[in-house]
């Protein structure tokens, strides 16, 4: 199991050119282990070229929210992965799932997404999670099985889930330590058995906040964390990458 920790903010679609600049430079300040965290920012599409010229000679990288599952053509609004991978780009989020809400994303797109993605060599973050509707009906786990089963390729040498139950996105509301860690077992088992996958690197999301994020960390082997809201405050980040 790798030790190295990946803190990713997915910015979402915030944060105008000045406010970027002032976030970059609050992060640029923070002292983190970088041999032992990766400082993932994940920026909407426009913003991606100024955040990788300002983070050139730092120990801060740079991913994406999304690509398009094909490598160019007639997709009007669309982003292709090559000009991500031009941008520096080193990570790409896929599967998230107000990408799956509000633009109809499919296992088989997000599967298509991360095949493409791979094969530029750049690391796709793969999200899954559960509604609320599925877990009351206790039916979580094999929702989560099949987003694995029909979302991730067979046989890759690593790979990076992101658990994000959408009843814990922006709502404050936090999975238990034990269902965090019931979530880890389930993937990382999972993977070995149907993918022949053995390197997995799990990160939680949903309403991380520095308290939170050290509870978990300290409490489980997870190796990471994907966050929304707070990763637009520099007090939590500079708590959260400190910590690491
Ligand atoms: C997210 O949307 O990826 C996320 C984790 O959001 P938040 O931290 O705001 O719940």
């Amino acid at each position: 199991m790798s030790q190295v920790k990946l803190i990713v903010s997915n910015w979402k679609m915030n944060l105008n050119f000045i406010q970027t600049r002032k976030l970059i430079n609050g992060l640029k300040k923070i002292k983190f282990n970088s041999s032992t965290t990766k400082n993932i920012i994940c920026p909407q599409f426009l913003l991606i070229p100024l955040v990788s010229e300002l983070i050139k000679k730092t120990n801060i990288l740079v991913g994406a929210q999304d690509c398009h599952q094909n490598t160019a053509g007639a997709f009007t609004g669309d982003t292709s992965v090559e000009l991500l991978k031009k941008m520096n780009c080193k990570y790409v989020i896929v599967g998230h799932s107000e990408r799956r809400q509000y633009h109809n994303e499919t296992d088989d797109i997000i599967k298509q997404k991360v095949d493409l993605i791979l094969s530029f060599g750049i690391k796709p973050i793969i999200c899954v999670g559960e509604s609320l509707k599925d877990r009351k009906n206790k039916k979580y786990t094999k929702v989560i099985k099949e987003q694995l089963s029909n979302c991730i390729p067979f046989g890759l040498n690593n790979v990076i889930i992101a658990y994000e139950p959408i009843w814990s996105i922006g709502t404050g509301l936090v999975p238990t330590i034990e269902e965090i860690v019931e979530i880890h077992d389930l993937t990382t088992n999972f993977l070995k058995k149907s993918k022949k996958i053995n390197q997995l690197n799990f990160l939680y999301g949903g309403s991380v906040n520095a308290d939170n994020f050290m509870d978990i960390m300290q409490n489980t082997n997870i190796n990471g964390a994907l966050i929304g809201g707070s990763s637009l405050k520099i007090n939590e980040m500079n708590k959260i990458l400190t910590f690491c």
